[in-house]
């Protein structure tokens, strides 16, 4: 029965009756096209935001069979995947070589905190900065003390450390083409599309198809108008025999508990990348450190994990795993107090304890 309201489910899936599609957030590839043209932008380039993950490897794959055209593939490291998503990102760089596949396939970083996420969290934690981009789970205190469930901040880490350094590298090799330099304006003959990989289940992350940065830039979401879903995407990799990893910073909140996602979860970076863990853990502990100062514009306590609770209480391994790493993660530390301080001025006196 239930698998019949599946089916059911699945034969109803069409982008075109969404409220998201209906209400113009999002458009076809070929509305896209055709815009652009309209805009007199006839020379339009072709991009793929690989992620390194199931989706957009299965977008990279159909451009390898030659049923997607793509000018740039471009990956933008957040400084925060796994090592396992690295070596999924080389695994698919050497079969493009094996396919005999040409396009220029980039690897990109935000352009002033190249270490990326974790320079972000370290730029926070560290110093005055106030710019805080992941998606934490939140809860707040009240006037009468009370700790209440908040909810969740906004995934600007996406955004800033994936789309964005997407957006301006491709920019920066489509000048490059034209002769031009980097702080020039892109020929008014030139329009951009960039890929992205979310799936036909992941709809609600689609806010717009219209780049805010450069009107010349649009995004596509073309699995979600095949009305494919993740599980469609990684069932093709399966298939093909090709590597099923999910994309994702090892600290993301979007990490879940096995039983709750497909392949994305703590425990995958617990046995695969257990120093990672130790780092997600002390970055846990260190967030609610420094928000409990008071200097901060963001008042809310944010946790990790989705249980509102230490990363180090919900996995009983973190005491053991913190001792194995004491080592490494004091070198760490110690390594990202000078990279800061260097960079982004003195490391305030209250916090070089940390
Ligand atoms: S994977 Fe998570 S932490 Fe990394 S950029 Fe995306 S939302 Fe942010």
């Amino acid at each position: 029965m239930i698998l019949e309201q599946m089916d059911l489910f699945d034969n109803m899936r069409d982008f075109r009756l969404h409220k998201k599609y209906l209400d113009g957030l999002f458009k076809t590839k070929q509305e896209l096209i055709e815009q652009l043209q309209t805009e007199g932008r006839e020379r339009i380039y072709h991009v793929l935001s690989f992620g390194g993950g199931t989706q957009s490897s299965h977008l990279l794959e159909q451009h390898f069979q030659g049923e997607i055209h793509y000018d740039y593939i471009i990956f933008s490291d957040t400084g925060a995947e796994p090592q396992f998503i690295h070596e999924q990102v080389d695994w698919w760089r050497k079969r493009q070589v094996n396919m005999g596949n040409h396009t220029p396939f980039l690897i990109t970083r935000h352009n002033s905190m190249e270490r990326g996420l974790e320079e972000m969290l370290m730029r926070y934690i560290l110093t005055d900065y106030q710019r805080f981009q992941m998606p934490v789970y939140c809860n707040s205190v009240n006037q009468d003390g009370e700790v209440k469930a908040g909810g969740m901040l906004p995934r600007q880490c996406t955004v800033d450390f994936k789309i964005v350094p997407v957006k301006q590298r491709v920019r920066q090799m489509v000048l490059k083409e034209h002769g031009l330099g980097p702080k020039q304006q892109i020929p008014k003959n030139v329009g951009i599309i960039i890929d992205i990989g979310f799936s036909y289940d992941e709809i609600r992350r689609i806010n717009t198809y219209q780049s805010p940065q450069y009107n010349y830039v649009k995004l596509a979401y073309p699995l979600v108008e095949a009305n494919k879903t993740t599980e469609d995407s990684i069932l093709f990799l399966e298939q093909h025999g090709y590597p099923l990893r999910r994309s994702r910073c090892y600290l993301c909140p979007f990490n879940c508990s096995a039983e709750r996602a497909i392949g994305m979860d703590w425990e995958e970076i617990i046995e695969w990348e257990p120093f990672s863990f130790v780092k997600a853990l002390w970055f846990d502990a260190k967030l609610r450190e420094v928000q409990s100062t008071g200097t901060k514009v963001m008042r809310s306590i944010p946790y990790l994990h989705y249980s509102r609770k230490p990363l180090s209480e919900v996995f009983p391994q973190a005491k053991y795993l913190t001792n194995v790493y004491k080592k490494e993660l004091s070198q760490w530390i110690a390594e990202w107090h000078r990279y800061i301080t260097d960079k982004w001025g003195v490391v305030s006196p209250s916090k070089a304890s940390v």
